[in-house]
């Protein structure tokens, strides 16, 4: 029993770019060819002429389709995803793969729903089983670990999390000269009924720390100086900000900004940790981060192993200078 057609990846490319979601997106969906045996393209909302095919290129990217008039229709998602779902038909595809991000999660049942597919929204892992492909996913935040079991009966809208996605190249994966082709549906597509007016992305500020892309924390080795720095660096970098339970416990911050066993599990793409000692109730839960920076004046800290990097360095003479020179880069207080 097998996968009945190709996967189709929708690449959004803000700006006209192929940016880091795009890219692990490619990442994923190679990857996912290669354990479901499939092919794959993708579909891109924008012009053919403007698409870097490089930037595909490098991902082995086969086949890329543009959507006719794709930039006015990222405007009315609930048409694009009418045309998404019909050029999955024409080029009989089984598996539709679109990020997890405010387009991607607009788009996903509206496809689901014109392609008559299963959904599966926030897919961490497929693996093949003896009766289909297990699909896992956390849910809520990521305090829920949900698999199901996908049979091919009918075609898949899948969503994946942008923190899951990792653009690394993955040596497996050879370059391409991807083929380029328009496309428009034959017979028109009936218009939306709702426009989006506009798009407010989260504030890094007030996120619940379990959706945080980027989380900065401060542990005890902060005092109350270093902690209010790190809080304006924060500010000046739009990234969230976390503690530790003894930071918490002098009431500098909220229970919801708590990191660990206790307070929040966090996937961030990066967890920097500063002044924080690594106790096993704290990197419980950050061991999920995608990277984990930390910065501690003792070098034989617990935190350093459970890092990607560490930097022995003391927060009082650190962070002034850090806060000057991203003041220096931005221009300016947040
Ligand atoms: C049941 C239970 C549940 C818990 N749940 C949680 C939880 O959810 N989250 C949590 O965080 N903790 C939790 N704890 C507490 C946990 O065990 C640790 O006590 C706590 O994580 C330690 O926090 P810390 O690293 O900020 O402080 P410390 O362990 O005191 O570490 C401070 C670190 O700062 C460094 N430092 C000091 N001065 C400087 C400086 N000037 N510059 C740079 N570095 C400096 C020190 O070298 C040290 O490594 C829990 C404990 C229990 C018993």
């Amino acid at each position: 029993m097998g996968i009945n057609g190709k996967i189709l990846i929708f690449v959004d490319l803000p700006g006209g770019e192929l940016d880091e979601t795009g890219r692990g997106l490619l990442s994923y969906g190679a990857r996912l060819a290669g354990i479901l045996d499939a092919n794959w393209g993708v579909a891109v909302a924008v012009a053919p002429d403007s698409v870097q095919l490089a930037a595909f290129g490098a991902y082995g990217t086969p086949t890329i389709t543009c959507l006719q008039d794709g930039e006015k229709l990222l405007d009315t998602p609930a048409l694009l995803g009418k045309y998404i779902a019909q050029l999955a038909k024409d080029e009989l595809a089984a598996v539709i793969l679109l990020p997890h991000n405010d387009l991607g999660s607009t788009l996903a049942p509206v496809v689901a729903h014109e392609f008559k597919a299963a959904i599966m929204t926030e897919l961490i892992s497929v693996n093949r089983s003896a009766d289909g492909v297990r699909l896992s996913r956390k849910a809520l935040g990521v305090r829920i670990a949900e698999t199901r079991t996908w049979d091919f009966s009918r075609p898949l809208v899948a969503t994946v999390p942008t923190r899951a996605l990792s653009q690394v190249l993955m040596p497996t994966v050879r370059s391409s000269s991807p083929s380029l082709a328009g496309w428009r549906p034959t017979a028109p597509l009936s218009a939306a009924s709702a426009t989006v007016t506009c798009r407010i992305p989260p504030d890094p500020q007030t996120v619940d720390l379990s959706e945080a892309e980027v989380i900065f924390s401060a542990g005890k080795g902060c005092d109350p100086k270093t902690f209010s720095q790190l809080k304006e660096l924060c500010k000046l970098l739009n990234v969230s900000f976390g503690v530790t339970r003894p930071v918490y416990d002098l009431g500098w911050s909220g229970f919801e900004r708590m990191v660990g066993q206790t307070g929040r599990t966090v996937t961030p793409r990066l967890y920097v940790a500063l002044g924080i000692s690594g106790s096993m109730h704290h990197v419980g839960g950050i061991k999920d981060s995608r990277r984990i920076v930390s910065i501690n004046s003792d070098s034989k800290a617990p935190i350093f192993p459970n890092s990607d990097e560490g930097f022995v360095a003391d927060l009082k003479e650190l962070l002034p200078r850090l806060l000057d020179q991203v003041k220096a880069r931005i221009g300016g207080a947040a």
